[in-house]
């Protein structure tokens, strides 16, 4: 039996079995493989290290999405940086009060092969009449649109290849500059356990760019080494005091139905472990 053995630890890491290779390539910008395996159906895989799986993406999509936009109130342009394999512009494309999705991923063959081999991730959303799908650099996109947006997505990779300049001080001040009034930027950062130095640097980072930037966290099996770290960054405090009573009324009139977020997961979310709460405190001296 193949085995697809991820590399983002040198020292530990998890491995699957590979039932079925259904696409493998070097593209432009990176090493593309999508198989299936028994436990998470389709898995993609991106320069050794896993991307998503049919059987968990719904965790990190949804915890990615939903809690910006429920928590902003009044989303209507939204800018997703990276997301090649559809999930985050699927969870998006939910609320209809949404009315511009702009999505800017460097690579299309992620997209095209998204498309015909995980086909659950993107849901069509792909052909949403909202969506301007730009094949860019993300952090060259920020730095040069003139267009402003409500909430802005960075679902990349991890800072390793093309992913590194989503993670870096000028992303997140150019981020800032494409940010309404009030509008808030929500990025992948990595599983803290693990990853504790993306988490400091994030954090440092983003202190001379927003008043109110922290971390939000949920658990996705394939993203190994504990929970996950969201981060939080605007200048709008106001966003994390949204209540609770709130929340759920903005979720109930999104009328969707969700499998991972609750408005009760989206409060909770925040509250971090004592471990993190002293390395952030500890970041900024
Ligand atoms: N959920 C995954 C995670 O947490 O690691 C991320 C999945 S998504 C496939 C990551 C996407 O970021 C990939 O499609 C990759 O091509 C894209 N990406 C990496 N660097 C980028 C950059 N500089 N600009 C735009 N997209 C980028």
């Amino acid at each position: 039996m193949n085995r697809y053995n991820e590399t983002l630890y040198n020292a530990w890491g998890q491995s699957f079995a590979v039932d079925k290779v259904l696409f493998e390539e070097h593209t432009e910008h990176q090493h593309l493989i999508i198989f299936k395996n028994a436990l998470y159906g389709r898995v993609m895989a991106l320069d050794g290290v896993i991307q998503t799986t049919e059987a968990d993406e719904f965790v990190y999509h949804e915890s990615l999405t939903h809690v910006p936009i429920l928590a902003h109130g009044n989303a209507k342009k939204v800018l997703i940086i990276g997301g090649g394999d559809g999930g985050i512009l699927r969870e998006v494309c939910r609320h209809t009060s949404v009315e511009s999705i702009t999505m800017v991923e460097i690579d299309n063959a992620v997209v095209e092969m998204s498309k015909e081999y995980l086909p659950n991730h993107s849901q069509g959303a792909f052909d949403d009449p909202r969506l301007n799908l730009v094949i860019n650099d993300g952090a060259r996109f920020v730095a040069e649109t003139t267009d402003k947006f409500d909430v802005i997505i960075s679902d990349s990779t991890d800072p390793i290849g093309p992913g590194e300049v989503l993670f870096t001080q000028d992303f997140y001040g150019s981020c800032k500059n494409c940010l309404n009034p009030g509008g808030v930027l929500v990025t992948q950062n990595g599983v803290p356990f693990m990853q504790a130095d993306e988490l400091v640097n994030t954090y440092r980072r983003q202190s001379s760019h927003f008043k109110d930037h922290t971390f939000y966290m949920a658990a996705i099996p394939t993203y190994v080494g504990g929970a996950m770290a969201f981060s939080w960054a605007t200048d709008n405090e106001a966003l994390r005091q949204v209540s609770l009573d709130e929340l759920r009324d903005r979720f109930q009139t999104a009328h969707f139905e969700s499998k991972y977020y609750t408005p009760e997961l989206h409060l909770g979310a925040f509250a971090l472990p004592a471990y993190l709460v002293k390395q952030l405190k500890d970041a900024l001296g």
